[in-house]
């Protein structure tokens, strides 16, 4: 995989890092009892607190506390036993008290790692600098109405954690490895459904572009963006608009930007602010956070399998490649249906047909493995039938296409449609036989040494049989014909 970009003055390096907002699962805001439903009417799910009202005092939801911790022990990451909730003042007509409550020096969570599952099995270490926990801001809807805009507050003050990276990300593919493998570890732990569609999950990219070994460059933000294409569209981009300014003599300013996914393009949204102009202060509302090391322990001891450890256990016990056993982890439910096929058959063959066909062809109609319309025991079915030879590989794939679309089991089809595979010596002779003498030139072509001939006869009587002959057989009986 090319790494690095080439420009008129040389080759170039990206450097990413992403800072991502996950909302946390809750049926409650960070600091209100209302409620977090996601496509509920405009302004039904606004507290006081959320609305900013004078005098109205924010109270902590022990839940997103508890969802920050777990996440952070499934990051591997430090959990700092006491934090501090800040205010980040600026105005903004979705932001009714005129800051946001976040955390900024001491954040709930420190340093972790994300290992990123690369092509063909290859991994990669990513640090996490820190989580944080924060208010969102509500939404402004500026196309409902010619000449004004509405705000709909029943966003504002549901709880995010803010995931920031190091700097250590060098492709885009690395970028959606990153977003990939952070949204199944929170999905695995339930502190985030990770559905980018509607915004529980966004990212925002930080690219900058050095000569390989040289100090980092100015960094531009890409804010808010919504799916993992686009972030890979976006660094691109940036990337490629970032080397054309230096090579022309030009700077880089740090600043935001905005990805336009119609356009493929990012321009600038604003200069960036330095924290500084946030005038962080800590919420005089609320204590410093202590979380007590009996409540670290318990979660710890809750935590379930995650992706990491799953993985290296399908690789240990069923003895797949590293590469399946990381597309299977991507989604539990995969993991899951995966190993109801494998139990008890051939654990290889299994992971071909999940990974392979089954996925294939759920990816054509977009659909996730939970609603496969082949279940895992009727998968199995048809693996077994392949195991115990009443059907090669190849009649397999057909009967495959079948059940996808009558949801029938496999032997029934097999029965049905008589395709059984001929293991039956005479048989196969007698095809072979037909075979010969339909192609005497061939045979003489090959009897004067064109070995090559040999797949011809192969494909040939594979044919005759209508792919049902046992194709070990075909090759065994067919040398024996053809030496003697
Ligand atoms: P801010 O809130 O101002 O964006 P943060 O420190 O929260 O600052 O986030 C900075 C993000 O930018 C991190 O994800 C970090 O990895 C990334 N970053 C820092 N420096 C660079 C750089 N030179 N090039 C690319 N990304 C960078
Ligand atoms: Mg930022």
């Amino acid at each position: 995989m090319a790494t690095l970009l080439h420009g008129a003055t040389g080759e170039w390096e990206m450097v990413i890092g992403l800072e991502v907002h996950a909302q946390v699962t809750s049926k409650a805001k960070l600091f209100s009892g209302a409620a977090t439903e996601f496509g509920a009417e405009p302004n039904t799910q606004v507290s006081f607190v959320d609305a900013g009202m004078p005098g109205m005092l924010p109270v902590i939801n022990r839940v997103c506390v508890e969802q920050a911790v777990r996440t952070g022990l499934g990051l591997k990451a430090q959990i700092n036993k006491v934090s501090v909730f800040d205010r980040k003042n600026y105005f903004y007509a979705d932001l009714p008290a005129g800051y946001q409550i976040s955390q900024y020096l001491q954040p709930i969570v420190g340093k972790g790692t994300i290992i990123l599952d690369l092509a063909g099995g290859e991994t990669r270490e990513v640090g996490i600098t820190r989580l944080h926990l924060e208010q969102d801001a509500g939404k402004s809807l500026h196309d409902q109405d010619p000449s004004s805009s509405f705000v709909d507050l029943n966003r504002a003050g549901v709880a995010l954690m803010e995931i920031v990276s190091e700097p250590d990300m060098r492709t885009a593919e690395e970028a959606g490895a990153y977003l990939r493998k952070l949204r199944s570890i929170l999905r695995y732990l339930g502190t985030c459904d990770g559905n980018m569609e509607q915004g529980s999950m966004r990212a925002d990219v930080n690219v900058s572009v050095r000569k390989p070994g040289a100090p980092f460059g100015t960094r531009c933000e890409i804010k808010n963006v919504n799916s993992i294409r686009y972030v890979q569209q976006a660094i691109e981009y940036e990337a490629r608009r970032q080397i054309d300014i230096i090579e022309d003599g030009g700077t880089i300013k740090q600043e935001t930007r905005l990805y336009d996914a119609r356009k493929g393009e990012t321009r600038s949204m604003r200069s960036k602010e330095d924290a500084h102009d946030y005038r962080y202060f800590p919420d005089p509302d609320l204590l410093p956070l202590v979380v007590q090391d009996g409540l670290i322990k318990s979660i710890a001891e809750s935590l379930p399998e995650l992706p990491d450890e799953k993985k290296a256990r399908l690789v240990r016990d069923y003895g797949i490649p590293l590469y399946d056993a990381s597309v299977l982890i991507l989604e539990k439910e995969r993991a899951d249906f995966f190993e109801a096929v494998a139990k008890g058959r051939d654990s290889k063959l299994s992971a071909n047909w999940v990974t392979g066909e089954l996925f294939a062809a759920l990816n054509k109609t977009g659909r996730d493995v939970t609603d496969s319309p082949i279940s895992a025991a009727k998968l199995g079915g048809l693996i077994d039938l392949i195991s115990d030879n009443t059907i090669s590989g190849r009649i397999a794939k057909d009967v495959f296409e079948i059940m996808l679309e009558t949801g029938k089991d496999a032997g029934a089809i097999v029965e049905e449609k008589g395709l059984r595979q001929v293991t039956d010596t005479g048989a196969i002779e007698g095809v072979i036989d037909a075979v010969l003498a339909a192609n005497a030139d061939k045979l003489a072509e090959y009897r004067s040494g064109k070995d090559k001939l040999f797949g011809f006869f192969v494909g040939q009587v594979m044919k005759q049989s209508g792919g049902k002959a046992n194709p070990a057989l075909v090759n065994e009986l067919l040398k024996k014909k053809l030496a003697g």
